[in-house]
């Protein structure tokens, strides 16, 4: 009975649903949110991911991995998905589609990249670029439950222009604590020169080993394992660093 229920909802999760696009927003010049009305959606956690699949006319099919970038008890599930040039699937869901087209779906993904709402330790967040979307659903997701678990977001990017979610991330939210990096161009009065992270950066964030704070840290693969590392070599336990790595996916 309970292995039927089990493979039962693991059936649910990877179960291909058709979903509508019902909005889109523009996060920064190569970034774009797709807002979709999924029936049927069983619920997702947040910092889990869909995979998407797109079939062309001649049958040829291929999918990749979106993190879920809203809140958990949100009516319609938001992707934010940024445009890799050379990309095959990127371009097309930035630049290509519009309100009322259908997307092929499945989830939601993943179990250990999330938060939860019981979870009330510390949590640092730790994002390269696109990375930021599945830790932007924990922020939101903490949010809307009204949560008083003090978070620390350390998001790196670019350029200003590049912050995703950038007036949200700047809005006040009381024990949400953000710190931006900026890798090739900074704001004007920026106290420092553009610089890539570093143990200092990393340092001024880390909470105490002894808060038993959770860290999660997503973004392309250099940046997580680069990020990570400072982490243990700062005296986190690496069984409390949990990592996405944004690399390539499809099939
Ligand atoms: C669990 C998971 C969650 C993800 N969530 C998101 C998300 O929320 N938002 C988002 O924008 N992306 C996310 N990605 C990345 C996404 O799945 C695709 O890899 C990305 O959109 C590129 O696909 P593409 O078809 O455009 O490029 P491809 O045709 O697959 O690749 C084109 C070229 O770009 C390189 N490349 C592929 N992916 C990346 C990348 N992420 N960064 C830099 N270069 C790359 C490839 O090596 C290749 O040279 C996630 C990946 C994983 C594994």
């Amino acid at each position: 009975m309970a292995r039927a229920a089990v493979s039962g909802r693991l059936g649910e999760r990877l179960r291909w649903r058709v979903a509508t696009l019902v909005g889109q927003r523009e996060e920064t010049p190569t970034t774009r949110t797709l807002v979709l009305d999924v029936p049927g959606w069983p619920g997702h956690l947040a910092g889990q991911h869909v995979d998407v699949r797109l079939t062309a006319e001649d049958g040829y099919s291929t999918q990749r991995s979106y993190s879920i970038a809203s809140a958990p008890d949100g009516a319609l599930l938001e992707l934010t998905v940024q445009r890799v040039s050379d990309g095959e699937v990127s371009p097309y869901l930035v630049g290509d589609l519009i309100d009322g087209d259908l997307l092929e779906l499945r989830g939601p993904v993943g179990g250990w990249f999330v938060w939860r709402p019981e979870q009330t330790e510390p949590v640092l967040l730790v994002a390269g670029g696109s990375g930021i979307v599945p830790l932007m659903a924990m922020i939101r997701a903490r949010r809307q439950l009204g949560s008083t678990t003090p978070f620390r977001l350390l998001y790196s990017v670019r350029t200003p222009e590049d912050r995703m979610y950038a007036d949200e991330l700047q809005a006040p939210d009381p024990g949400l604590e953000v710190t931006f990096l900026y890798t090739r161009q900074v704001p004007e009065g920026w106290p420092r020169f553009p610089s890539r992270l570093t143990e200092k950066d990393m340092a001024a964030v880390a909470w105490a080993p002894s808060t038993l704070a959770t860290s999660y840290v997503c973004g392309p693969t250099p940046f997580v394992e680069y990020a990570a590392d400072l982490l243990v070599d700062l005296g986190q336990a690496p069984d409390r660093i949990r990592t996405e790595r944004f690399g390539p996916t499809g099939g």
